[in-house]
């Protein structure tokens, strides 16, 4: 509140100055000074008039007159020369004080006209008194002084009008206060303007209110950047909010000790940190508290290094917020120097909630390690279907079961590298199981056992064994040092053919327990192997089953008569490119048809049967038992003469008779047999002959009585 006297304002506005108050004060000493001189010249006159009767009392009348009149004239004379002289300094000091106060004016004018603000005087009735070009300029007027006398009435509509002139009134009312308003207006070019004015009363020399000045402001640019000000602080808000990304300002008043210097966060730190803007006071305790146990000591080392060293820095840290959620944050701040000292002034730093885009990474992380490990599954799988494949046409290729087991184990070996392993067969008599192939580490354990030591063979699916699972273990594995083992039976042709058996051992397990899937995965392909194993297993016992029956003879087992032309066509080549010989022992059963009518044809079976086991003992490795046909055998000694066959001939004469034939528990009588011996290339030169001359050195022994031994002759028999 102050108020503004007229002679102030005058002084203010006119820029009045000690110069015109010097001027007027010079101004009144003089005229002062013309009165006493007067005063002097007449007393001096009055004085000199009566000296002059004292000191001329020779001199008449009018001679005294004649000299006064001289001497005032010339008093008078020097009195106006003086006074115009001095009247002459005043004038010439007015003149200067009018042209300094014109000047000044012109001053005043020139700055009030060209100022950009709007300056008005208006009188009690609120006509102008004064304007300056702008106002005019504002008003659509020419001239300043074309608003002379007028009022707002003139110049506005009128309850708008009205409302100005009531400002008017209140501040002159109000004895002195300054009144500042802001109000939009439109302009004579029909622009919206926003204007600031200022308003205080007019006083005159008795501190009279005699009217207002006022002043408008154009303060629309102003306006418009504060308006572009908060929109585009809005705009960074409502950014910082959708990003997720807020800004954190620290003044660096204090660098020993960082609790002390001033924070800000903005609108955005305060959500990210689940935090009320406004609740907490922001500061170093208050974003602490926040961050993760685990990991304060690691931000407050990064964020101490950063100001001690005055460096950028960029942290990411765990925060738990006030409601316990988790996020992650990624801040990263900079030093603000200051630009004449070089010294820190102001850490900014920037604070992102980046938790979705971390969880998104995590999930990413685990959906690629998930499809490695697919790549190598499928990989491994890829391996073991070729193993698998390799080893199913290396084993379509065994001639017997035992090069399949070779080829078996080989293929598991590589199949199942972490593992120790053992392939057992269930015997023909289905009482015994056999370890016939392992491999990896040696395995203890039992070679041969009984099927029911084996869970797998009992219950007819896999069995897994865990360390610790006593109930699972299978008793044919010895469990010493053993962590897991899998038992898995194959079957064949319905019946059980045996197990493969995998154990892992205490030092061959993985760095890491092995997974259930990785588990499973083995279980199933230790399945397809045992499913191959039985399908190969299987296929050679039939073959050979197929083939025994084809070279054998059902109720004997002696290869059959053609197994044996075949083999002698064989060995009688050989022989011939040896320069070896060959023997037949050609043997008949005596009266065997009387035997069959004594005791049935089933104990003539037997019999047969009986013969044929004693003469597979008797034979050796080389040579071939054959039953000829009927109750007739045939032997086939390869590198052999004449008598060397026939001491065997009739050993084995000799030893059938010491055969006992028991049958329904009776003992049936001795058995002889006639015996006839033919010798290759020396009896015939091919198989027809030398068995021709077999059957006939036979047909000999029987004409000679039987129960003998008898050589191929020449001549011939009758
Ligand atoms: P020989 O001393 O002259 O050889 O007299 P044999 O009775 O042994 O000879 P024969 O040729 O007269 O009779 C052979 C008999 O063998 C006729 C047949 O009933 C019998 N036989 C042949 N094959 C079998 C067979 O598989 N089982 C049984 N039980 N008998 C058979
Ligand atoms: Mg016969
Ligand atoms: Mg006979």
């Amino acid at each position: 509140m102050s108020f503004v006297k007229t002679s102030e304002v005058t002084k203010k506005v006119s820029g009045l100055s000690e110069p015109e108050a010097e001027a007027r004060t010079g101004q009144g000493t003089d005229w002062t000074g013309l009165v006493w001189l007067t005063l002097i010249v007449a007393a001096g006159l009055t004085t000199f008039e009566r000296l002059e009767h004292f000191l001329f009392p020779h001199l008449d009348s009018p001679q005294h007159q004649a000299v006064t009149v001289c001497v005032g004239t010339i008093a008078a004379v020097v009195g106006t020369y003086y006074a115009t002289r001095r009247l002459d300094r005043v004038l010439s000091m007015h003149s200067q004080a009018e042209k300094k106060l014109a000047l000044e004016r012109n001053v005043l004018r020139t700055v009030t006209d060209n100022i950009p603000d709007s300056i008005f005087a208006k009188d009690k009735n609120g006509r102008y008194l004064l304007a300056n070009k702008a106002f005019a300029k504002l008003h659509g007027m020419k001239s300043p002084d074309d608003l002379l006398g007028k009022t707002v009435f003139d110049l506005f509509p009128e309850e708008r009008a009205a409302e100005l002139y009531k400002d008017d009134l209140q501040v002159m009312k109000s004895g002195g206060a300054i009144m500042e308003t802001e109000r939009t207006a439109v302009d004579a070019s029909g622009k919206l303007k926003v204007l600031q004015t200022t308003k205080v009363p007019l006083l005159d020399g008795d501190e009279a209110i005699v009217g207002i000045v006022g002043l408008h402001r154009d303060i629309t640019r102003r306006k418009e950047a504060e308006h572009r000000l908060r929109q585009s602080e809005a705009n960074l808000a409502a950014a910082q909010r959708i990003a997720h990304f807020g800004s954190v300002e620290l003044d660096l008043v204090n660098l020993e000790e960082p609790e002390k210097n001033p924070v800000r966060w903005s609108d955005e730190v305060f959500r990210i940190f689940g935090l009320e803007p406004g609740v907490e006071e922001p500061s170093r305790q208050a974003f602490f508290r926040l961050v993760h146990p685990d990991e304060k000591e690691e931000v407050r080392q990064s964020l101490d290094y950063a100001l001690r060293e005055a460096k950028p820095y960029a942290i990411d840290f765990k925060i738990i917020r006030p409601d316990g959620a988790q996020r992650n944050i990624h801040e990263r701040g900079d030093i603000i120097f200051d630009p004449k000292t070089r010294k820190p002034m102001k850490l900014v730093a920037s604070v992102q909630d980046v938790t979705d885009r971390v969880q998104a990474e995590l999930q990413l992380q685990r959906a690629n390690q998930e499809l490695a490990e697919k790549v190598q599954e499928l990989e491994q799988r890829s391996t073991e279907i070729t193993l698998l494949s390799e080893m199913g046409s290396l084993l379509q290729t065994c001639k017997d079961a035992e090069e399949a087991y070779l080829q078996i184990s080989a293929a598991a070996e590589k199949l199942f590298p972490k593992w120790s392993g053992t392939l057992s067969i269930t015997t023909a008599s289905r009482t015994a199981v056999e370890t016939v192939a392992d491999w990896g580490q040696a395995v203890p354990g039992e070679r041969v056992f009984a099927p029911d030591d084996c869970w797998a063979l009992r219950r007819g699916q896999p069995q897994l064994y865990r360390r610790g699972e006593k109930a699972s273990a299978c008793r044919h594995i010895d469990l010493t040092g053993v962590t897991e083992s899998l038992c898995v039976p194959f079957m064949a042709q319905g019946e059980a053919l045996g197990i493969v058996s995998l154990q892992m051992r205490a030092g061959q397990e993985q760095p890491e327990p092995a997974s259930r899937p990785s588990r499973e995965a083995e279980r199933r392909l230790a399945a397809v192997l045992v499913e191959q194993v039985a399908l190969s297993l299987g296929n050679l016992r039939l073959r050979e089953s197929l083939r025994n029956q084809s070279i054998c003879d059902p109720l004997t087992g002696l290869f059959n008569r053609r197994y044996m032309e075949e083999s002698l066509e064989r060995e009688f080549s050989r022989a011939h490119r040896n320069k070896s010989s060959v023997a037949i022992i050609m043997m008949d059963i005596d009266h065997f048809k009387r035997f069959n009518d004594t005791f049935g044809h089933q104990a003539g079976d037997t019999l047969l049967r009986i013969l044929g086991d004693f003469l597979k003992k008797n034979t050796r490795g080389q040579d071939i038992a054959c039953r000829y046909g009927g109750e007739e055998f045939a032997l086939v000694l390869t590198d052999s003469n004449l008598a060397g066959a026939l001491q065997r001939a009739e050993m084995l004469r000799q030893q059938v008779q010491q055969l006992s034939v028991e049958y329904a528990g009776q003992l049936l009588g001795s058995v002889r047999v006639s015996i006839g011996v033919a010798l290759f290339p020396d009896h015939g030169a091919t198989m027809g002959e030398v068995l021709r001359a077999s059957d006939q050195a036979l047909y000999r022994a029987k004409r000679e009585g039987r129960d003998r031994v008898s050589s191929w002759t020449a001549e011939p028999v009758v």
